[in-house]
């Protein structure tokens, strides 16, 4: 999996889980706001009973009050004829066994006697003296409603009080008012069975009227003036006294959380039972496991998050120290050439056009072979460092290979481009001239510019365009700077035409063997001819050599070619030996590419065989060049075609680089003077290149070496060489290359 998707999928997972921590959160707290809300719920049904239950009890125990009080007052009825006080004090018996602490009669003027435990016999009291409470319950009396009065404090009695009055009647008009008491403690009583929290009967102004709890020394409490609870809990309390249904409602005093029920009491309008209890520690602990939950799945998501983000962070350490390595040059530090064709790619994709340059170093395996590697390193570090310094914003390059570097400059006019590049260079060469005084330092370079590629694949085609252009400036001597143009642009579909249609055209036998004819100096008689290969479509000469033998040779076709035309080579003698014609060598070129061939001279020595001929009638041109590469290989092979019978000669000498000592240590039969020599002679008035002539051939001699000269082409180049001893001619001056029958024709059947 590449590491572009591991970091998606590591993003992709790192999104799932938050969102799924979200879920978790969210299903968490849904949980334990259901659980809080049924809890709740049991918690308010739970004092909501209670308060029901304490409030039937208190309305069993007024009515029971109530119903003593009546009794009482029927009493009195018997006795119309006695005084308010006697007629009071014949109760006192009646009362003590009653839990009334304090009994009073009234008459019609508001006028009576009051009879208490503490005092001896009725003391006389005047209604308006007396608490409004008691007063509005005696005026209800009054008329014909018994009823009970709000608690008040009672001085007398030492602590609050709750009044009944019910009216006495005399002939069944009421002829007076009976007044109780009864300490609203007593009514405490009915919370004995309470095994939790408080309860309370409360009047609506905060009055309490009997509750579980001890309140103030006067006996008396009332709620909002409490100094213990917060004015926040006391407006709670009034909302609820003014909630004419069961309300309930919670607050927190001193860390714990109290739940509230408050109930109106219909038996005792204007008061309600309140109910509070504490959730004894359940409810903590449901908060607390839900509050562990959350701690869990936080850390658990913090924890795999972080993990989450170490494995990114990891990943992004391994990118860049696998981008080091897979994207830097070892040796200079700049990018390579992978990293340069992915800039490239996305600098593509922009509008504006950009310029590719390939430069080269001229002669650069052989700057290494004199100087050494380390001082080539050197060398292309500077290089570089000044090419570091020499590119804008936008612009990149890289080392792709040994001495080729690769630049990305931003499209300008050739001009600016040249003028650029050759300051670059100018630079480049002052420190390698520093190093190396005498060995002054050439590039080549091939540009092209990014501009309409209307291929699918803009990146080879442009590369292919630089390497184009960079294969023409190769052509030149000293610093050469080539574009890739539209000549460049013909020559390219020329090639692809060819390398389209080579295969096809080796099949369908369009490749013809044309001879030239190799003429003996001395007598002017026939010595031999050169195979030389012509593409013939449809009777009519398609490509030049020169048009498609380099490009074989890139391309590794000229290896088959190459077999091909030793067979024709082969077949032609095979013919003129079979019609008892006079023979003649035949010279095919070979490529420097069949000497890496495993099996290369078995496989020449095959084909003579086949056409049971001698190798000794074909001769090898192979290139000066070749010797260079990889003298040991190219020796050992020239034996082994030796041992089978084959002659070797050397073609074009004098334009490569073989040293006369590479000459000497390989088995040459023939040395074929490049056409050069021709020319050049014959421009030359000091005569300097008739005496190298002369000096080659007299060589030559003296190492059992035949000569050929190459490109005669008039009666003077064949006087001159006649003059040098010169074997061979070859030329137009005898003929250009013929068709194979037509060489029979003219040459042998003579
Ligand atoms: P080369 O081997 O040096 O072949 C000689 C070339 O010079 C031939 O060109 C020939 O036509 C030309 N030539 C001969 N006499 C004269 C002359 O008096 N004046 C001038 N100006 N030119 C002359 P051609 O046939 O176009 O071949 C070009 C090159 O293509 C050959 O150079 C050779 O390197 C290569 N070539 C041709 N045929 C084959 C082949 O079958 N295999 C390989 N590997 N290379 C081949
Ligand atoms: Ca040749
Ligand atoms: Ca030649």
């Amino acid at each position: 999996m590449g590491e572009k998707k591991i970091r998606a999928r590591l993003r992709r997972l790192i999104v799932i889980f938050l969102a799924m921590c979200v879920a978790i959160f969210w299903v968490l707290s849904y949980v334990s706001q259901s659980v809080s809300n049924l809890y709740l719920t049991s918690i308010h049904d739970r004092l909501e009973e209670q308060a029901i239950q304490y409030e039937n009890s208190f309305h069993f125990k007024l009515d029971a009050d109530l119903l003593t009080l009546r009794a009482m007052a029927g009493m009195l009825q018997d006795h119309p004829d006695q005084d308010a006080k006697t007629m009071l004090l014949g109760l006192q018996e009646a009362n003590n066994a009653s839990q009334f602490v304090r009994l009073a009669y009234f008459e019609e003027d508001g006028c009576g006697f009051r009879l208490s435990s503490k005092e001896e016999g009725g003391v006389p009291v005047c209604l308006d003296q007396l608490p409004t409470a008691l007063q509005d319950v005696v005026a209800l009396a009054w008329s014909g409603t018994s009823s009970f009065s709000q608690a008040f404090y009672d001085p007398h009695v030492g602590s609050k009080v709750l009044a009944s009055a019910t009216p006495v009647y005399t002939d069944g008009q009421i002829c007076g008012v009976l007044v109780s008491a009864v300490e609203s403690d007593v009514y405490a009583e009915i919370f004995s069975s309470l095994n939790s929290g408080t309860a309370a009967i409360i009047c609506h102004n905060g009055n309490v009227v009997a509750s579980t709890r001890t309140h103030t020394p006067d006996g008396f409490y009332n709620l909002f003036s409490s100094p213990y609870l917060s004015d926040d809990i006391k407006e709670q309390y009034r909302a609820a006294f003014e909630d004419p249904k069961v309300s309930f409602f919670e607050f927190t005093y001193q860390g714990t959380d109290y739940y509230n029920c408050v109930l109106p009491m219909e038996v005792f309008p204007g008061s309600s039972m309140v109910i509070t209890d504490t959730d004894h520690g359940i409810s903590t602990s449901v908060s607390e496991i839900v509050r562990l939950a959350y701690l869990a799945v936080g850390l658990f998501s913090i924890v795999s998050v972080c993990f989450m983000l170490i494995a990114l962070w990891l990943l992004r350490r391994y990118r860049i120290s696998l981008s080091s390595i897979a994207y830097y040059d070892s040796l200079t530090g700049a990018y390579n050439k992978a990293k340069f064709l992915q800039l490239l790619e996305e600098r593509l994709k922009q509008a504006s056009p950009c310029t590719v340059v390939a430069v080269n170093i001229r002669k650069f395996k052989f700057r290494n072979e004199l100087f050494g590697t380390p001082d080539s390193d050197v060398l292309l570090r500077h290089m570089c460092t000044i090419l570091y310094q020499h590119i804008q914003e936008g612009e990149f390059f890289c080392r792709d290979s040994a001495d080729r570097f690769l630049i990305c400059l931003e499209a300008s006019e050739e001009e600016t481009t040249e003028y650029r590049l050759q300051t670059m260079f100018t630079q480049i060469s002052q420190v390698a001239d520093s190093m190396h005084p005498n060995y002054p330092l050439y590039f080549y370079c091939g540009c092209a510019s990014s501009v309409s590629y209307a291929s699918d694949d803009p990146l080879e085609e442009l590369m292919g365009h630089v390497m184009m252009a960079l294969d023409v400036a190769k052509q030149g001597q000293r610093t050469t700077i080539s574009f890739y143009n539209a000549q460049l642009h013909e020559q390219e579909k020329l090639q692809n035409y060819i390398e389209n249609h080579m295969e096809q055209a080796l099949t369908a036998g369009a490749f013809k063997l044309f001879l030239q004819p190799k003429i003996r100096l001395q007598d002017g008689t026939l010595g031999g001819a050169e195979a030389l290969v012509r593409w013939i479509n449809n009777g009519t000469q398609a490509f030049f050599p020169d048009q498609f033998i380099p490009l074989f040779e890139h391309n590794g076709f000229c290896v088959q070619l190459d077999y091909y035309m030793v067979e024709q080579a082969c077949r032609q003698i095979r013919a003129w030996l079979d019609e008892g014609l006079p023979l003649v060598p035949i010279s095919v070129n070979q490529t420097r590419l069949l000497f890496h061939q495993t099996g290369y001279p078995q496989r020449l020595r095959e084909i003579a065989a086949k056409y049971q001929i001698s190798p000794s009638w074909i001769t090898l041109e192979i290139l000066e060049g070749l010797a260079m590469e990889d003298v040991e290989l190219v020796k050992q092979c020239l034996d082994e075609l030796h041992s089978y019978g084959f002659r070797i000669s050397m073609d074009d000498f004098g334009t490569g680089y073989s040293s006369l000592h590479t000459l000497g240590s390989l088995h040459i039969d023939e040395l074929k003077l490049d056409r050069s020599f021709m020319v050049q002679a014959k421009l030359d008035k000091q005569g300097n290149h008739r005496k190298i002539l002369a000096a080659i051939i007299a060589m030559s001699k003296n190492m059992n070496m035949s000569t050929v000269a190459e490109g005669v082409e008039t009666a003077d180049s064949e006087q001159m060489l006649q003059e040098l001893s010169c074997d061979f001619g070859q030329g137009y001056y005898y003929s250009k290359p013929i068709p194979a029958a037509e060489f029979q024709q003219l040459y042998l059947r003579k």
